[in-house]
């Protein structure tokens, strides 16, 4: 008994957003021309707010369309977590990593060239660093560290 072949019948109707790019993505604005009541994440930052797992409800292109952002419903969005003790420490951590010269253990207030250079300047080729530049003097090492 041969299979019988699914009709090919063509896609039902659906509601056309004029504003919807051919490609059916979101609507798409250009700088400025946004709609109020929607945000990019950085400015929901500005307000304390984040997206809070809503999914972005329009892009909007800047500097030509070179650059895109999503956009969001303020509506919708959710205030910024507070940040925990636990979360400063992790955040500490990780900063600790990057900004910790593996040869002298001295700890920058900066973030260090590590993947290029593999140390601070000073290991690197003998650039004094400038005393308020880091905040542990070289060999010593914290307790927690130990
Ligand atoms: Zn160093």
């Amino acid at each position: 008994m041969a299979a019988v072949a699914e009709p090919a019948s063509p896609p039902a109707v659906r509601d056309i957003d004029i504003h919807a790019d051919p490609a059916g993505a979101l609507p798409v604005y250009r700088w400025r021309q946004a709609p109020k009541g929607l945000a990019t994440r950085r400015q929901l930052r500005e307000r304390r707010l984040r997206p809070g797992g809503q999914d972005p409800v329009a892009v909007i292109e800047c500097r030509g369309g070179k650059r895109k952002a999503w956009l969001y419903e303020i509506a919708k969005a959710k205030p910024i977590r507070p940040m925990t003790f636990a979360k400063e420490i992790a955040l500490d951590k990780a900063m600790a990593k990057r900004q910790t010269c593996p040869k002298c253990s001295r700890r920058y207030y900066h973030c260090l060239p590590l993947r290029t250079l593999g140390s601070c300047l000073e290991c690197h080729d003998g650039t004094p660093a400038a005393p308020g530049s880091y905040m542990r003097p070289p060999g010593e090492q914290l307790a927690a560290a130990a």
